[in-house]
């Protein structure tokens, strides 16, 4: 057998059907794919390169379900607010001034670098200036969706009368060669986008395959605004206007009831993006994980930006998560480590409609892989590896990275970037920004 990379010697977490846990197995890589797994020492092979991952879990690289990678150089600008004076006050006017294709780029590149830093290999992005966006994460060798942020009053009135989607389905076809990137639309939410439009997103959706991402339920507020004007509770309207019959991520989904559920579990294509540090730092309210599992509702995870997060650590999202929710339902046997690992493997995979070919370890699936350093005090002894990745390890131990099979971190060092230079970079715009808000 000959590959381009071999991982080898690693306790492999495949997250595949039967949750395999491969001790002492390696993995070839060629092509970008996972080409074999194999015990070690078992088989000959010939290898470009090899990668020791002996005292290492090796695992799918985590996929972030909602994230809006240009706001990076907005964190920590305006904290402790309410979610509509932080967005209407601060977010909302410094992009009007500010974000351009170049702003986009850096910002982007940025959190990228910092995706990578935590083992994440996939991110669904949401935002506008969607080349730069992509430009920005092939040169950062990260796998992203990205949408289209579309809000109303942005909206030209040529995109409102026929051209909704038009950019994303041009974008893809220039972008038809970038094995990392792939679009998607995002109608923002129901408070910024009218029915009309609402619509139009599904319809699209649906002729061209892509999938729907939009922020849903983040607020009591929302849905009872929503109720008021269109008579209908969130889900039910948005079912009305088409937009459940497509795969989708519904980012958030903090206030939806029983009867909204049942909607979402019977059309069963949309899939629900907790994101639990930006509920909890905009006290958004909790999330109903457990009746969510009950109904059947594919679950995942998304950091959300950075301006309410504040950091794009996803693993900390995972444990996080599954504190929370055990302590809300008094139940410490909700959401055990490794259905708690799956939110950010399998279980995104099949909410971004990519589980063919990401969320788990195993032949002929896209090689995007992080392996985790267990050399460390804090990391030893192991018993249970999901426990282990779940409640013990932080996202530093996340050693190498491979995306598409190229390896984009090793031995915490980025390959394709230059840290020292995102770090000036983020000085300067911090300067800028400042003498915007004063
Ligand atoms: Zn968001």
């Amino acid at each position: 057998m000959t590959f381009e990379i071999v991982i080898e010697n690693g306790t492999l977490v495949t997250m595949d059907g039967q949750s395999q846990v491969l001790e002492n197995h390696s993995l070839g890589i060629n092509k970008g794919k996972i080409a074999a797994i194999f015990p070690a020492g078992s088989s000959s092979f010939w290898a470009k390169e090899k990668i020791n991952a002996q005292n290492c879990l090796v695992t799918p690289g985590l996929i972030n379900a909602h994230s809006h990678l240009p706001m990076t150089y907005f964190r920590g600008l305006a904290d402790d607010l309410p979610l509509q004076k932080w967005l209407q006050e601060y977010i909302w006017p410094l992009e009007a001034k500010l974000v351009n294709p170049e702003f986009v780029y850096d910002a982007t590149l940025h959190g990228a670098a910092e995706m990578l830093k935590n083992g994440i290999s996939t991110t669904n992005d949401m935002y506008f200036h969607m080349g730069s966006i992509a430009d920005a994460c092939i040169k950062a060798g990260l796998r992203v969706i990205i949408s289209e942020a579309l809000i109303d009053h942005q909206l030209t009135e040529e995109d409102r009368n026929c051209c909704i989607g038009n950019r994303i389905k041009k974008l893809r076809e220039d972008y038809r060669d970038q094995p990392l990137i792939d679009f998607s639309l995002a109608p923002h939410s129901i408070y910024t986008c009218s029915p009309d439009t609402l619509k139009k997103c599904a319809e699209v959706a649906k002729e061209n395959g892509f999938l729907i991402h939009m922020h849903l339920s983040e607020t009591s507020e929302e849905v009872q605004n929503c109720v008021k004007t269109h008579g209908k509770k969130p889900v039910e309207y948005i079912n009305d206007l088409g937009l459940l019959e497509v795969n989708g991520v519904l980012a958030h989904g903090i206030w939806v009831d029983d009867e909204e559920m049942d909607i979402l579990a019977r059309n069963g294509k949309s899939s629900i993006a907790i994101c639990t540090e930006s509920h909890l730092k905009l006290i958004s309210g909790f999330a109903p994980l457990k009746k969510y599992q009950e109904k059947g509702i594919n679950l995942c995870l998304g950091t959300d930006g950075v301006a309410s997060n504040n950091n794009l650590d996803l693993l900390e999202e995972v444990s996080l998560t599954a504190k929370l929710h055990k302590a809300i339902n008094n139940d410490p046997t909700l959401l055990p480590a490794k259905a708690a690992f799956a939110l950010v493997t399998c279980n995104a995979a099949q909410a971004i409609g990519r589980s063919r070919e990401l969320g788990s370890l195993e032949k002929g699936k896209l090689a995007d892989i992080a392996i985790f350093d267990l050399d460390k005090l804090e990391n030893q002894p192991v018993y249970n590896p999901y426990s282990q990745l779940v409640y013990a390890m932080g996202s530093n131990s996340v050693r190498d990275l491979l995306i598409n099979g190229r390896i984009v971190m090793q031995n915490r060092h980025l390959t394709r970037i230059n840290e020292d230079l995102l770090l000036k970079r983020a000085k300067a715009y911090c300067d800028l920004i400042r003498k915007e808000i004063s």
